[in-house]
């Protein structure tokens, strides 16, 4: 038998909170409701974020009033987006969300329990109230990713280095840790445009960005720094480690093969490397690891200079 006592004594720690519903935004999660009363309130809710997360995250969350779940997956390959909400089930329920031809992703459904065609039904005419807010995120996503990108090797360009370079001096500062630039240029480039053309050569610096991509833990950090150069900044690495980084990739462009007509392009890179100094610029960093750069150059291409 309750007393008032006892209800008070109620403990109200947060991840109780968060079991009873409190600390989210709507307090009713737990509370079934109408399919109609659902995609009144997802149209409303849904169109308050341009996050694939957010919005993604709210349905899982708010379509469970109709439909139980255990995890929802959703995927989007264009814009290399992949999100995950709950735990695995065993039955799965798929859709590839298209409109007018577009291209929205794929969303799979999952739980431990079989899915009734009724409740397919309803989750079928919930994801109606995804397609707007959706849709609106991806172009949202797109449009800021190809603000900071190179489009040609889908590296980061000169806006998106400065900013993160700015933020990694800092982070680096902040923490005692070594930060290293790398400066990559592909030697006599000029001569590859020269006799196989340009398209060749911009193929060339695609699979040139993709070879520093992939021998690298962290693709956010490489940005195209001018026509076939290359910037690879390296958070928490001291000079040597970044040394050996260089010489790895020195050797990875030295011994890929690339075609042009069927014939093999010879093709290396030289790399200049610095370190970050006790309060130094963003510019200076940079102007050392290109002055290590020409030391590289002069000393006969293929190589990796290290900066004073
Ligand atoms: P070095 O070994 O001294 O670096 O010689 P290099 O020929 O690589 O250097 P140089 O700076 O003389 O020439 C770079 C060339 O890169 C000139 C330019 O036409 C070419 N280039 C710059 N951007 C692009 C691009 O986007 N596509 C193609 N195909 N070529 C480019
Ligand atoms: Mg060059
Ligand atoms: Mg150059």
């Amino acid at each position: 038998m309750k007393t008032p006592t006892q209800f008070n004594a109620i403990d109200f720690d947060s991840a109780k909170l968060q079991r009873l519903g409190f600390g989210q935004a709507s307090p009713l999660v737990a509370r079934p409701i109408s399919l109609s009363q659902l995609r009144q309130q997802l149209s409303q809710q849904l169109q308050t974020s341009l996050e694939p997360q957010r919005i993604l995250g709210l349905f899982f969350r708010e379509v469970q009033r109709l439909v139980p779940l255990d995890a929802l997956a959703y995927q989007h390959k264009t814009s290399d987006l992949r999100l995950e909400f709950g735990q695995r089930g065993h039955h799965t329920l798929s859709y590839n969300l298209r409109h007018e031809g577009e291209d929205l992703g794929e969303v799979v459904f999952r739980r431990n329990q079989r899915f009734a065609e009724s409740e397919q039904s309803d989750l079928e005419a919930a994801m109606s109230a995804l397609l707007y807010p959706l849709r609106n995120a991806l172009l949202y996503r797109a449009a800021t990713q190809s603000a900071l990108r190179d489009p040609l090797t889908g590296t980061g360009n000169r806006v998106a280095m400065d900013q993160t370079l700015a933020r990694e001096i800092d982070m680096a500062r902040r923490h005692s840790q070594p930060l290293s630039l790398l400066m990559l240029d592909i030697d006599h480039f000029k001569r590859i445009n020269d006799s196989y053309g340009h398209g060749v050569g911009d193929e060339v610096l695609k699979a040139v960005a993709e070879s520093i991509k992939t021998e690298l833990r962290n693709v956010d950090m490489v940005f195209r720094f001018g026509g076939e150069e290359f910037l690879i900044l390296l958070a928490n690495t001291s000079r040597d480690a970044a040394a050996m980084i260089g010489e790895r990739l020195r050797y990875a462009a030295q011994v890929q093969d690339y075609f042009a007509a069927g014939t093999r392009i010879e093709l290396t890179v030289s790399l200049g490397c610095a370190t970050l100094l006790p309060g130094e610029s963003a510019q200076s960093l940079l102007r050392r690891a290109d002055s290590a750069l020409y030391v590289a150059k002069r000393e006969g291409r293929n190589r990796l200079a290290m900066a004073g």
